[in-house]
């Protein structure tokens, strides 16, 4: 039996885990953190659930490709059916409410004085229907269960393909601006970073309209822990607390990964903690290829604040998502926001005590620098109260229900995903400004050796865990001429 240890239990980690282990591989999982997920993670604070990764899960609806991989993984399972939320999100502009619901033809009638340019969005939406993120076998592997590879399928892909490089060109916030309506403006730039592409924007969209993008019951843990469990019900082992420190070998001979217990020996390593970071602390020097160089020079990050709060009272007549447009705006992390999105979990079963419901918000924006350098003058701790305070008093202007009613707070910066998951400037995902093309990290490092996860392809969060997880697989599996197998 070839050996093979992994360097994460993110949700990349977890795929070519137990692709790994179907295929016949004796696999170890070494995981810094004290839970499988990596930052697709959720937790507990006294009574209340605070959901911190799945807000979407792109392949969540039956029948479209990526869902073979949750499907096959475990992550979708009996315990965590998925629903479907619809409208997605809801803007709240003093007493005014307007939807973006899945039906996007609705913001015609919302918005009749952009409706020339709705139409033109529908139909760039449209051309996204038949794009899924493709799940294809590589070339040259055995696989006992080929997928299919339909012409047809590939051809309905066409206009998608041909428009991919334009909507490349310029930002979300670009495309949304063309709108004449603020409200409409707003409403948009809720569903993606504004400031990535609007590729990312159109294809978010049209997986909205296909009647994708669900979220699972018990949110982000529940999921990798399904994982984890498969993982381990065909043999694998996960060994939490354990950060891989060295990666040690050619590959080619074989590999030696160190920890802080000792060496473990194997075959071969797939490193699916964020590759910026692996290139430059988890090799004997840092690696100088071209790609790396090119990486260093060029990546630019995805970065959040995540706020939560458990608040006693009863919000269930608040929309499950809602876009709140402020009166005064808010400072934090050193960037100026003008409105906060919500996510309410009130009708999410589970989530926090009779009566009493969790909130949370995610502040997009690159803030890195300005958590560091706090942490370094030793005022994280106050600035990060302060932001919570300031939050809090933003929000009661549209939610007063929250007034003297929170409970519990809790707030990540990218200083904690650096701490927790050693993501480079604490990112989240991979990105793609408009006008760069990616520079990724290559799956094959070289024979033995062998990356995945957000810095291996293009823009995206779990599908592109997901989908390199597997691919990364099946590359392994080629260079050591093994079966590649994808189910029982
Ligand atoms: C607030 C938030 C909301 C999000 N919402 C969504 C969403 O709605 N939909 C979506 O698709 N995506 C979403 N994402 C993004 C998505 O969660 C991530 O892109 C994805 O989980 C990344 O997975 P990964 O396996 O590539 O990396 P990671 O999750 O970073 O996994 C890497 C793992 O390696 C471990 N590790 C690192 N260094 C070492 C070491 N030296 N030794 C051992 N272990 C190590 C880390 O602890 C971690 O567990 C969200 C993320 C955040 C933070």
């Amino acid at each position: 039996m070839k050996t093979l240890t992994i360097v994460g239990a993110g949700i990349s980690g977890l795929v070519a885990g137990v692709y790994a282990c179907r295929s016949g591989w004796h696999v170890v999982i070494l995981e810094k953190a004290g839970n499988p997920g990596g930052v697709s993670t959720s937790w507990k604070r006294r009574g209340y659930t605070f959901e911190g990764g799945i807000h979407w899960l792109i392949g969540s609806k039956p029948g479209v490709p990526l869902n073979d991989i949750w499907t096959e993984t475990g992550a979708l399972a009996e315990n965590n059916p998925v629903y479907f939320k619809d409208p997605v999100y809801t803007l709240l502009d003093g007493n005014e409410r307007t939807s973006l619901h899945r039906d996007l033809r609705t913001l015609s009638k919302d918005f009749p004085e952009d409706r020339f340019f709705l139409a033109l969005m529908r139909f760039h939406v449209w051309c996204f229907t038949f794009f899924h993120t493709p799940v294809q076998d590589i070339f040259g592997l055995k696989v006992r269960h080929p997928r299919e590879f339909s012409i047809l399928e590939f051809v309905k892909m066409g206009p998608a393909v041909l428009l991919t490089p334009f909507l490349m060109l310029f930002s979300a916030r670009k495309y949304i601006s063309r709108f004449r309506s603020r409200k409409l403006r707003h409403l948009l730039e809720a569903v993606v970073d504004p400031d990535i592409n609007a590729l990312s924007l159109i294809y978010t969209l049209s997986s909205f309209t296909g009647g994708d993008s669900g979220y699972p019951e018990g949110g982000s843990l529940r999921m990798a822990r399904n994982m984890a469990d498969t993982f381990t019900s065909l043999g694998g082992e996960i060994l939490y607390r354990t950060p891989a420190l060295k990666v040690l070998g050619s590959g080619e001979g074989g590999v030696v990964v160190k920890t802080q217990d000792g060496e473990i020996r194997s075959d071969a390593v797939i490193i699916s903690a964020d590759a910026r970071t692996a290139m430059d602390k988890l090799f004997e020097s840092p690696l100088q290829d071209g790609w790396a160089r090119r990486m260093r020079r060029n990546l630019l990050t995805s970065q959040c604040m995540f706020i939560a709060l458990g608040v006693k009272a009863d919000l269930s007549a608040y929309p499950r998502c809602m876009k709140i447009m402020l009166r005064n705006p808010l400072m934090a992390g050193g960037i100026e926001y003008d409105s906060i999105t919500v996510n309410n979990y009130s009708k999410e079963a589970g989530y926090a005590p009779e009566g009493c419901t969790t909130l949370t918000a995610i502040l997009s924006g690159r803030s890195y620098h300005y958590w560091k350098e706090a942490r370094e003058n030793g005022t994280y701790a106050a600035l990060k109260q302060q932001v919570i305070e300031d939050f809090i008093k933003a929000l009661q202007e549209t939610v007063p229900e929250v007034e003297g009613n929170v409970e519990v707070t809790d707030m990540a910066t990218p200083v904690t995903y650096e701490r927790y998951c050693d993501t480079f400037e604490g990112s989240y995902m991979s990105d793609w400004l408009p006008g760069h093309f990616a520079c990724n990290a290559p799956m094959r490092y070289r024979k033995g050796i062998y990356f995945t996860g957000q810095r291996t392809a293009f823009s995206g969060g779990l599908p592109i865990a997901a989908e390199t997880g597997r691919r990364c697989v099946q590359k392994l599996c080629r260079d050591y001429g093994v079966e590649f197998v994808s189910r029982s």
